[in-house]
């Protein structure tokens, strides 16, 4: 185990400049933060199978895990998170045999899991008859968001449970998706049992989700998995989400994924007061991407974010980002952080 006031918390692996790469998360609280070895796996298992909260490193940010099945082990994320319990959660499992014991895989939703699982892809399916979910994990609906993530520590930690996972990214609600085990610890490091530490994130976007129907497949909202992958695979366009009364996607509150401070977009420079978060080659304090690079502009904005929030700013203005590939998914997330709080 890592001693836990530990303060040399792993800084991102690449990010746009040389800033970021000295940056540091400090963190002082009272989860246990697991290093990713065999006893670490072993005790965020035992943990998670014992109903405790436990966060854990996937492809696309951390997530913060209970045993989908224990309704007091799922409602504990609700209460952690502050989250709206009309807001349902992601179920995590190893692999698609697995997937099938709780939901109704076939049609399109089968072809895109042989396609895109483990990866940062979720489905909405039909919910199994009898699947041993709690109801708290589906707000009661008919439909179970899952999937398969990516990278070896999830899926090995999955196959140590045994049991569907939820979990949603372990974030207070409606904030900054964590990407580093310290953003974890910073935000909710009293209100868990432990963390596993893995570093950053590969992908450092939420999942793209995916709702396939009888008339076609929906993007409930932009993420990790570029909407043009999807579409290549069905050899159809996406459908936009419907509107409903009620949100089916986080993607689709106006307000989420928000720092503290205020967010203006499509910025060439900061005004006074603002530090600017760049894309491609700008004077900035943070850059996303010096080159331009979008998946590496992913895998650092929620982090930049936390960053530029955590120096003070009054305000973060930011560069234009193309709205292409996992672009689409980065100005979704900054359109939500930069929207009017309710
Ligand atoms: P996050 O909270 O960032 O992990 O995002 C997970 C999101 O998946 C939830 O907030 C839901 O909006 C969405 N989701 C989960 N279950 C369902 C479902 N059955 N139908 C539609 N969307 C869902
Ligand atoms: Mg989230």
């Amino acid at each position: 185990m890592i001693p836990q006031h530990d303060p040399k918390i792993t800084p991102p692996a690449r990010c746009g400049n040389d800033n970021a790469a000295s940056l540091a998360w400090p963190s002082a609280m009272s989860a246990e933060r697991l290093a990713c070895d065999a006893p670490g796996m072993a005790r965020a298992a035992e943990l998670l199978q014992a109903g405790a909260l436990v966060a854990f490193p996937t492809e696309t940010v951390y997530g913060l895990g209970a045993d989908a099945g224990d309704g007091r082990a799922v409602a504990a994320i609700f209460a952690a998170k502050d989250r709206p319990s009309f807001n349902p959660l992601i179920v995590h499992l190893p692999d698609l045999d697995a997937v099938a014991r709780y939901a109704v895989l076939e049609g399109d939703a089968q072809r895109l899991a042989q396609a895109f699982w483990p990866g940062p892809m979720t489905l909405v399916l039909p919910l199994r008859a009898g699947a041993a979910i709690s109801p708290l994990v589906t707000a009661g609906l008919s439909t179970l968001a899952v999937r398969v993530p990516g990278g070896r520590v999830a899926r090995d930690l999955l196959a140590r449970v045994g049991r569907p996972v939820a979990a949603p990214s372990a974030n207070p609600s409606g904030r900054v998706s964590a990407t580093h085990a310290g953003h974890v610890l910073d935000h909710l490091g009293d209100r868990i049992a432990a963390v596993l530490d893995d570093g950053p994130c590969a992908v450092g976007l939420e999942s793209t989700i995916l709702a396939p129907g009888a008339d076609g497949t929906r993007l409930l909202r932009p993420g990790g998995l570029p909407a043009e992958a999807v579409e290549a695979c069905l050899g159809a366009e996406l459908l936009p989400p419907q509107v409903t009364a009620r949100p089916d996607a986080p993607g689709q509150l106006a307000s989420h994924y928000a720092p503290r401070c205020r967010v203006r977009l499509g910025a060439a420079r900061a005004d006074p007061g603002e530090m600017l978060l760049g894309f491609g080659a700008v004077d900035c304090d943070l850059n996303l991407s010096l080159s331009g690079d979008l998946a590496e502009a992913a895998a650092c904005l929620f982090g930049h974010l936390h960053e530029l929030d955590r120096r003070g700013a009054e305000a973060i203005a930011v560069s234009p980002v193309p709205e292409a590939g996992l672009g689409r998914a980065i100005n979704d997330r900054l359109r939500r952080a930069a929207a009017p709080r309710g």
